[in-house]
């Protein structure tokens, strides 16, 4: 038997194919009408205020450590278990980002080491929703409250996640979520800023387009040529096609997240009381299963066979800390972060997405019992 399974992928039908064509015979492919309609869409799913979308999760965080005022001699405390683009925009703005370990159960940033961190310098927290799980967002509250810092959610994992009743999106002074197809909803590449705060918010807009203070409808409706660059930005748009397929996917976001939640509760049972451990689950939290993560004994041998087997497993993450660049500029090394080094030989993120049949389920259920044995 042979099977082509990747750990993630995009699911588009007809009707985001149409919503794509549709725009190419607009009048606008990029600053349109669906870039304000991807943005309301996505903010009222969150129950936030404001949306700003942007061309990469990447841009998103880049754009809230900016509208953040991060520079030159702040530090930003993150996890290592995440993607570099996390720390990455931190050294975008000229600061530092410090690292704090993991608890070891679920891979989610330790609040109190969080707090053992916190310097004079310390002016942020990124904290990420590893998987698709919310973290202790009350504690990481208390403590950025108590010492005057700003949260930032990294939950490029967890659209569509709840914590304590509550929709991942309202949890951190800024939300960034990633449209990259094997994240929940695909537009190609794309990110958005989800925020209820104005300042922030206009920081962020003026941001992604160069640092100018209007953006070209604007304009044409107030009939008016004249527009001032107030800060330096970047070309950080996404246009309406992406944007179009955005919208599309958004009115499957429900059946996507169910889908993936379903092919979870395989895997859990599947495994209780196999040694392929899966992470665990927070009481207080709706999972939204960006990634299915479990940590096995052998993980590099368990690796070659599943991939043998034409299954995508992967790894995430290694920690950021540990990249050579890391390494080279911040002098960082293994014993920084000792929890998230152990679980980085441990972890195997098995195939997760919507499309996936429950034959394919139990075709990965059954090469894994067979190599862990
Ligand atoms: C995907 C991802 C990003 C970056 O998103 P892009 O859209 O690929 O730039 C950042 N952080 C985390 C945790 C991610 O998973």
């Amino acid at each position: 038997m042979s099977r082509r399974i990747p750990y993630g992928r995009q699911s588009i039908d007809e009707s985001d194919i149409k919503a794509v064509v549709d725009v190419l015979r607009s009048d606008f492919l990029t600053t349109g009408p669906r870039v304000d309609g991807f943005e309301t869409v996505v903010a009222e799913y969150c129950g936030a205020r404001y949306g700003v979308a942007v061309s990469s999760g990447t841009a998103a965080l880049h754009s809230c450590m900016h509208a953040l005022g991060v520079g030159e001699g702040d530090e930003v405390i993150i996890p290592p278990m995440t993607f570099a683009a996390t720390a990455n925009c931190v050294l975008y703005q000229g600061a530092t980002p410090v690292f704090v370990d993991v608890d070891a159960e679920t891979l989610l940033v330790e609040p109190a080491a969080v707090e053992s961190r916190v310097t004079a310098r310390t002016k942020a927290i990124i904290a990420v929703d590893y998987a698709g799980q919310p973290c202790d967002w009350d504690a990481l509250r208390a403590i950025a409250d108590r010492h005057g810092l700003k949260l930032v959610a990294d939950a490029c994992h967890a659209l569509g996640a709840t914590y304590k009743g509550r929709k991942v999106g309202t949890l951190a002074d800024l939300t960034v979520f990633s449209f990259h197809p094997v994240k929940h909803v695909a537009t190609g590449e794309g990110g958005m800023v989800i925020s209820d705060d104005d300042t922030l918010v206009d920081k962020a807009r003026v941001f992604r387009n160069h640092g100018i203070s209007s953006d070209f409808r604007s304009r044409e409706k107030a009939g008016a040529w004249f527009y001032e660059m107030v800060d330096l930005g970047f070309n950080y748009r996404l246009t309406d096609i992406q944007c179009a397929l955005g919208i599309s996917q958004m009115r499957k976001l429900g059946r996507f997240l169910e889908r993936r939640r379903g092919v979870a509760a395989k895997y859990a049972q599947a495994f209780a009381g196999t040694a392929i451990v899966s992470l665990g689950l927070r009481e207080e939290c709706e999972h939204a299963y960006h990634l299915y993560v479990v940590r096995v004994p052998g993980r590099d041998r368990v690796f070659r066979v599943l991939r043998e087997a034409g299954i995508g497993v992967n790894v995430h993450y290694v920690p950021v800390h540990l990249h050579p660049y890391y390494r080279q500029i911040l002098g960082t090394s293994e014993g920084l972060c000792p929890i998230a080094e152990e679980a980085y030989g441990e972890v195997l993120s098995l195939p997760m997405f919507p499309g996936m049949s429950d034959g394919d389920i139990d075709f990965v259920v059954s090469k894994m019992v067979e190599a862990v044995g």
